[in-house]
């Protein structure tokens, strides 16, 4: 049906690849782009006799838009899914431009300077896609991307008006490290570190980092603590989601993560500013991200199950309800399946899907656009095909 340009190739890349390479009728070819040409050869050779999709690679730098105007020309793919980092976002998105080619993510633009993501960066392209006839969709892992398909589903299927929406992401899986993290530590560290803040009555609330804690018993789980911190699905929600009056997010930590990460923090070593070091300039974070276990590798230590859905609270047919979607993942499984843990694996296989629905034509309209503007039908029953099955609870215990 249709050639993706795949850039980047750490652990989310490489689920996503492995998923493309299962749906050969949708992905005839892809191209594995990325810095480090090295790992997309190892990931080509590793599934070239297993897939009838045919795979290239290349070697690109995704923050020099000429680059990517040249590899987009020379490959002339359907799609591009930007599965790099959030700093590459803009160059590939003006590189998409360039060729009139679509685009996919999985995580909002932020300067490397300043650790605040947000959407304005993207939207601001939304002019310019429409004119040029080609669509990105933007945030298309499981949260964002999973949490507004399962908004947009809940608002089509099961409320007229969806008031409360909490999203809950349980990690429950156990990878023996004192310390490390499940996707790119750099951009988890700067996530949990940042100013919590939710959305209330038109505006954001903002808290101190892990200043609002709940314990919640999670399916398939069991207790466990979480945490409100800002996320990027809560800013799209609010705007696509008519006549919402709150809507927060909480993910789970243990103990010995967050005690590490208060002592990095207070040691400094979570700083993005530059400092001088032997006459070089390093920036901490960044040599803190080279000391941590690389997420890829966490693959086949880590043990237990991700539980991560969302809580709606609304009305239907003038009555109050309440319901909750969520997923259950098993690390061991994922890792079984295509060599990754349960993050890159709710990353990687949303990203796959967005991506077969905009080369089936299903996902596509002139434009930037975040997962909760298209028809999540099409979407639930993929995840339901392709690794990530949905579950309901129609009377779930709330958070207070
Ligand atoms: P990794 O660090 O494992 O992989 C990033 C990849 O991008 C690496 O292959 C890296 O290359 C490549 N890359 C970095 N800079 C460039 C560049 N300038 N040019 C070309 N390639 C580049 O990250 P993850 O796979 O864990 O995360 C990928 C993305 O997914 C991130 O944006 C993250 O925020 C997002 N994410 C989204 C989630 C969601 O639910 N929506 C959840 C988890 C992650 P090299 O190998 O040379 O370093």
């Amino acid at each position: 049906m249709g050639k993706a340009l795949i850039i980047g190739c750490g652990g989310v890349a490489s689920v996503a690849i492995h998923k493309c390479c299962q749906n050969s009728e949708v992905f005839e070819e892809i191209c594995i782009a990325s810095r480090t040409k090295s790992k997309c050869d190892a990931l080509k050779e590793k599934l070239q006799g297993t897939t009838s999709t045919k795979i290239s690679t290349a070697q690109v730098d995704a923050d020099k838009v000429e680059e990517l105007v040249a590899l987009i020309e020379k490959f002339r793919p359907d799609v591009v899914m930007n599965l790099a980092l959030p700093y590459q976002d803009l160059t590939i998105m003006d590189a998409c431009l360039a060729t009139r080619t679509d685009y996919l993510d999985t995580a909002n633009y932020e300067p490397e300077d300043t650790a605040k993501f947000e959407y304005k960066w993207q939207w601001a392209y939304r002019d310019r896609f429409r004119e040029a006839g080609i669509t990105a969709v933007l945030g298309c892992g499981f949260d964002p991307g999973v949490t507004g398909v399962f908004s947009a589903y809940a608002l089509k299927h099961e409320f007229d008006e969806i008031h409360y929406i909490d999203i809950l992401d349980c990690n429950g899986g156990d990878h023996g490290y004192p310390f490390a993290t499940n996707f790119n530590p750099e951009i988890n560290i700067r996530e949990v570190s940042a100013n919590g803040s939710y959305w209330e009555d038109g505006h954001w609330v903002e808290t101190k980092p892990m200043e609002i804690k709940r314990e919640y018993d999670f399916a398939g789980v069991g207790k466990k603590d979480m945490y409100l911190l800002h996320h990027e699905e809560l800013e799209s929600l609010a705007l696509n989601i008519p006549g919402i009056k709150r809507i927060r997010f909480f993910m789970t930590f243990g103990q010995s993560y967050l005690t590490h990460l208060k002592c990095l923090e207070d040691v400094g070593m979570t700083s993005i500013k530059p400092i001088l070091y032997e006459g070089r300039e390093i920036v901490p974070l960044q040599f803190l991200k080279a000391v941590l276990p690389d997420p890829a590798s966490l693959g086949p230590r880590t043990v237990g199950k991700t539980n991560i859905g969302c809580i709606f609270q609304g009305v239907k047919d003038g009555k109050e309800k309440t319901y909750y979607l969520y997923n259950i993942c098993d690390h061991q499984e994922c890792y079984r399946e295509v060599g990754s843990q349960a993050i890159s694996y709710t990353t990687g296989v949303p990203a796959m899907i967005g991506a077969m629905l905009m080369l089936q034509g299903k996902w596509k309209k002139p434009g930037v656009f975040n997962v909760e503007e298209f028809d999540p039908d099409p979407f639930m029953d993929a995840l339901n095909r392709w690794g990530l099955p949905w579950q309901e609870d129609r009377h779930p215990v709330l958070v207070d």
